[in-house]
């Protein structure tokens, strides 16, 4: 049984992070959708709507969990018996970022990150600049997986 953690704020959910949960199923028995709740950074959008958006978007996908966590990312791997952390890549930026944080989760535990490449279609999707849009009264809807949670 491979479990992979996919790690986020997920503050919204978007098109891009959906197409790398679809990626990861195919390699994974199991794929935990993790929420990190950070005390220091505020959700703009409703932490239970949008758990209850990703358990109905995927409901037909039992190899697809969310959970959220506090801890640091590679223990609520241990604790879940996740081999893998799984994360998105756009763009270079994110690679350099990234890569800085899966070479110290590497070096504190052993577990490995593996990453998918976003694809071509939603390489400008990003949650922070959907709640940009979002406060500024515009409409989201074409970057989100559903406007729903956002009532
Ligand atoms: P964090 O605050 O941990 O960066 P995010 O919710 O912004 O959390 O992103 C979670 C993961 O999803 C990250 O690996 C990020 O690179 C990836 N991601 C975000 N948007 C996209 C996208 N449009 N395509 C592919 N991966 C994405």
């Amino acid at each position: 049984m491979k479990k992979g953690l996919f790690p986020g704020s997920f503050d919204p959910f978007t098109k891009g992070h959906e197409a790398i949960v679809f990626k990861a199923v195919e390699l994974f028995d199991e794929v935990i959708i993790g929420i990190g709740i950070n005390s220091n950074k505020a959700f703009l959008f409703d932490l239970e709507k949008r758990i209850d958006h990703i358990n109905e978007l995927f409901k037909n996908n039992p190899k697809v969990k969310v959970q959220t966590y506090q801890s640091l990312t590679v223990d609520f791997c241990k604790k879940n018996k996740a081999s893998h952390i799984i994360r998105g890549l756009r763009n270079s930026q994110d690679f350099e970022y990234e890569k800085t944080i899966a070479h110290m989760n590497e070096a504190i535990s052993g577990i490995e990150t593996i990453f998918f490449l976003t694809d071509l279609k939603y390489g400008a999707l990003n949650s922070s600049i959907i709640r940009e849009i979002y406060l500024n009264k515009a409409d989201i809807s074409p970057f989100v997986t559903s406007p729903d949670f956002l009532v």
